[in-house]
């Protein structure tokens, strides 16, 4: 073991063993307290909930609890390692979501590859929370748990999976575009992966502007093209395109964009040189990347390069997106996050990205240097205007599409994010 893997054990392992508590927010040291907190004071919330459910909001915690949820089934680049392997993975989560952007999480761990059975469990749980955020399960399994979760819950159900990577990548992808003077909907977007992410990158850009036939989809097959039998599923249909390429290779001569939403190492130097003039090429498996930085950089230096690590420039990072989402939908009370309220987050960060960069934020990550450029087209996790940037963005969306239960005055909305 490497001292850095044996550092990751030392500070999982250091006492209290893990990485979260339970900590309560009101005083309970007196015999009064304990009556209020418990019975018989307890029982008055219950009834005024009772009465009007609306209030549980008022009386709980539940306006600020997400849960967490994953079957351990696709963890991180790890694979399907299970549930109790992933749950690690699950209490970071929950650990940014409060260092971000205050929100409390319960992280469960559900020993099931069924998909009803994760689908039953999240609409039994839905009285306790405030949001569900499904995490590292696997496709295609995910897209149908995420669907029938949507269409029967009336709180927002996310997959950070699919969505986040969508949502950040894509203010990423619309800033490159735009440094290099290329339009979305012109642009011939090369995916290598069909999975989880890629599926939802590749909606998500549509709906920005990207062009349906302007994208070819590669899995462990190649190309999908139409009339392939192999290795489909439903999701991938709507991918498939009239074309005679076959390789990731074939599809990367012209292609102006590649996102890498697959595996390591499976792009090599003559496929970037096949690409269009100044390409833009997100290489964002994790923990290695599509094709090495250096390798890339030798090979064209023409290109706008992202990859998911955050050793190099223009980190494609989740943390970008989930914490400052879910605040903006659980300080409306929305039920649901909406293509309406994740459009609104991708332009948020990108907007936020071509803005002067204060020089706390330079400090925070020891450099001179930090303007959007090509080594930077999306904004930085520890920048804290992130969060005032991105869910009044999406607080807006939620009030505009009629999906927040409670509407906020948006500009003492992002004051209040401020203090
Ligand atoms: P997933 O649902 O398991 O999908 C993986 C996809 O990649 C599948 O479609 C698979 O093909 C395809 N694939 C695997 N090896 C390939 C190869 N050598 N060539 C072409 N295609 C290949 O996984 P996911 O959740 O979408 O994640 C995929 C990768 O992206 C992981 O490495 C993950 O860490 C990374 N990721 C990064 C970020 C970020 O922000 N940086 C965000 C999300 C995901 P088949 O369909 O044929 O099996
Ligand atoms: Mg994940």
């Amino acid at each position: 073991m490497s001292l850095r893997d044996l550092e990751a054990l030392e500070y999982h392992s250091s006492s209290p063993a893990g990485k979260v508590s339970v900590v309560p927010t009101k005083p309970c040291r007196t015999q009064r307290d304990l009556s209020l907190a418990y019975t018989p004071g307890v029982a008055v919330p219950c009834l005024e909930i009772h009465r009007d459910p609306s209030l549980v909001y008022n009386y709980t915690a539940k306006g600020n609890l997400v849960a967490v949820v994953s079957n351990g089934t696709a963890v991180l680049g790890l694979g399907n390692i299970g549930p109790a392997a992933g749950k690690p993975v699950m209490e970071g989560k929950g650990v940014l979501f409060k260092r971000f952007a205050d929100i409390d999480v319960f992280d469960l761990e559900l020993a099931t590859e069924d998909p009803k059975e994760v689908i039953r469990t999240c609409q039994l749980l839905e009285p306790t929370f405030g949001g569900i955020n499904l995490e590292d399960i696997k496709a295609p399994e995910c897209f149908e748990i995420e669907e029938e979760l949507r269409r029967t819950l009336k709180i927002p159900v996310f997959h950070d999976d699919q969505h986040g990577t969508a949502i950040i990548s894509g203010a990423a992808l619309v800033n490159a575009l735009s440094l290099v003077g290329k339009k979305l909907e012109d642009a011939r977007i090369v995916f290598s992966g069909a999975g989880a992410s890629a599926i939802s990158c590749a909606n998500h850009y549509i709906r920005l502007g990207a062009n349906l036939e302007n994208i070819l989809m590669c899995d462990t097959k190649g190309v999908i093209h139409d009339g392939r039998a192999e290795g489909m599923n439903k999701y991938k249909v709507k991918f498939a395109r009239k074309t005679e390429k076959r390789t990731l290779l074939d599809a990367m001569h012209g292609a102006d964009v590649f996102i890498g939403l697959s595996q390591a190492n499976c792009v090599t130097p003559e496929m970037l040189l096949a690409m269009a003039d100044r390409p833009v090429v997100f290489a964002l498996s994790n923990p290695d990347p599509e094709i090495k930085y250096e390798t890339a950089i030798a090979t064209r230096q023409d290109l706008i390069l992202a990859t998911g690590r955050s050793d190099y420039p223009n980190q494609v990072n989740n943390v970008l997106g989930f914490p400052f989402i879910f605040r903006g939908a659980l300080d409306v009370r929305a039920t649901a996050i909406n293509d309406e309220m994740k459009l609104a987050a991708t332009h948020a960060l990108a907007e936020l990205a071509r803005m002067d960069v204060p020089d706390s934020v330079r400090r925070a990550y020891g450099v001179e240097n930090m303007e959007f450029g090509t080594d930077y087209i999306i904004p930085k996790p520890f920048d804290s205007r992130v969060l005032t940037f991105v869910a009044p963005a999406v607080a807006k969306a939620a009030m505009e599409t009629g999906v927040a239960q409670v509407n906020v005055d948006l500009d003492e909305y992002r004051e209040q994010l401020e203090r």
